[in-house]
């Protein structure tokens, strides 16, 4: 079967690189991705897959029934959405919108979706299961994913794997990672009322600036000395906002932060951790405050048995050498995780970087470009993976 599916593959390679820059050409941000999702439903469709468009506002669900014997489905997801980026890359298929760009390489993963459901829908016969494709929006407002669930995706689903592109491995290879792949990304907001005064008395006044300095301070030196350095947290206060004139002692600061974290445990104690830090700071110097620890997506945790089912795939369709197993998470967000809260799943890393280049720009980056020979290697592992599971059940 792995030589049927890469023959299919190599055969459908220039159309895949055709259909990828066209995506790229055509990138839509988040939750706006009506052009993308009409063009995906239309070749998922022309590919015989059952399909169903306005799933989570602008996503798509195809779906290959094979010769299922229970209900149960291996669900596949790429995500669809663009950056609010200007591309400077200088290719010919760059992007044709002002302003917005796959720098995230969503269009890559797009693309190797479509490719895995036209490789499968030509094996279907021999499929013993069912697989359902997501293409879900706005996966980079973290919302996308919360948006599928919702119109029910997940239903039956009894395991999920999951792609996103890597520059910092070669295009041919493939980085799993067993355990946690991203980081829960939560939103943290600040807010530290003190007492406005004149700037030469300070006495008479309570300080919300000195006192915001204190709690940023407070924080970061916290996190250093009273957390497990083997649980990273990194908290990052990206912008803090307060004061009226330069000779008036501020009576208001507000801090907006971003809370990273892999382990879920460390996680959960977060916000009353957070709270104390500012409470005691606050408390010693008379002000009051307010603490908004808003949870965002959580930390993508793969699943033991389905990173092994990557893994292995990928090492028999190409060698252990093209398989890398990444020793280190990122701290970056992924909402792929808000799947797994309704079935294990796993997702890895397809490789991008050019062999040739000293310096690969990194995703988000306005420069970003990838070897498209990576697409190949994407859909392959993916169809082969799928196969492998349902033959396996
Ligand atoms: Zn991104
Ligand atoms: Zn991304």
């Amino acid at each position: 079967m792995l030589t049927r599916i890469k023959d299919i593959a190599t055969n459908l390679a220039p159309r895949l690189v055709e259909i990828r820059r066209h995506i790229h050409a055509h990138p839509e941000l988040s939750g706006q991705e009506y052009q993308t999702a009409a063009f995906v439903a239309g070749v998922l469709s022309s590919s015989g897959l059952h399909v169903e468009e306005g799933v989570g506002k602008t996503g798509v669900i195809g779906e290959i029934p094979g010769n299922y014997h229970d209900s149960r489905v291996l669900a596949i997801r790429t995500d669809m959405d663009a950056l609010p980026i200007q591309e400077r890359s200088g290719l010919d298929y760059a992007s044709r919108t002002e302003g917005v760009m796959h720098a995230c390489g969503h269009d890559v993963h797009t693309t190797v979706g479509l490719g895995t459901a036209m490789i499968l829908s030509q094996i279907a016969d021999e499929l013993s299961g069912k697989i359902r494709f997501i293409f879900q929006p706005a996966e980079e407002i973290a919302q996308g994913a919360n948006w599928m669930v919702n119109d029910g995706v997940m239903n039956h689903v009894a395991a999920i794997l999951g792609v996103h592109v890597f520059p910092s491995i070669p295009a041919g290879s493939v980085g799993i990672r067993y355990g946690a792949l991203t980081a829960a990304a939560d939103d943290l907001e600040i807010s530290i009322f003190g007492e406005s005064g004149h700037g030469a008395r300070p006495h008479e006044a309570v300080d919300a600036i000195w006192i915001a300095a204190q709690v940023v301070t407070a924080l970061q030196q916290a996190i250093s000395r009273t957390q497990n350095p083997l649980r990273p947290v990194v908290l990052s206060i990206g912008k803090i906002n307060g004061g009226r004139a330069p000779n008036i002692i501020a009576d208001k600061v507000e801090l907006l932060g971003t809370v990273r974290s892999l382990h879920p445990e460390t996680r959960k104690e977060l916000p009353q951790w957070i709270e104390n830090i500012v409470a005691n700071v606050c408390n010693s110097y008379g002000a009051k405050y307010q603490v908004n620890y808003r949870q965002g997506v959580p930390s993508v945790q793969n699943d033991n048995a389905l990173t092994q089912l990557l893994q292995s795939s990928a090492e028999e369709a190409w060698s252990s050498d093209n398989v890398l197993v990444l020793p280190e998470p990122s701290l970056g967000a992924e909402d792929f995780s808000v799947y797994l809260e309704h079935a294990p799943g796993a997702m890895f890393r397809l490789g991008v970087g050019y062999k040739e280049r000293i310096i690969n720009h990194p995703l988000h980056h306005p420069q970003f470009e990838i070897d498209e020979s990576a697409i190949i290697t994407g859909v392959i592992t993916l169809a082969y993976a799928a196969f492998k599971y349902w033959e396996s059940k």
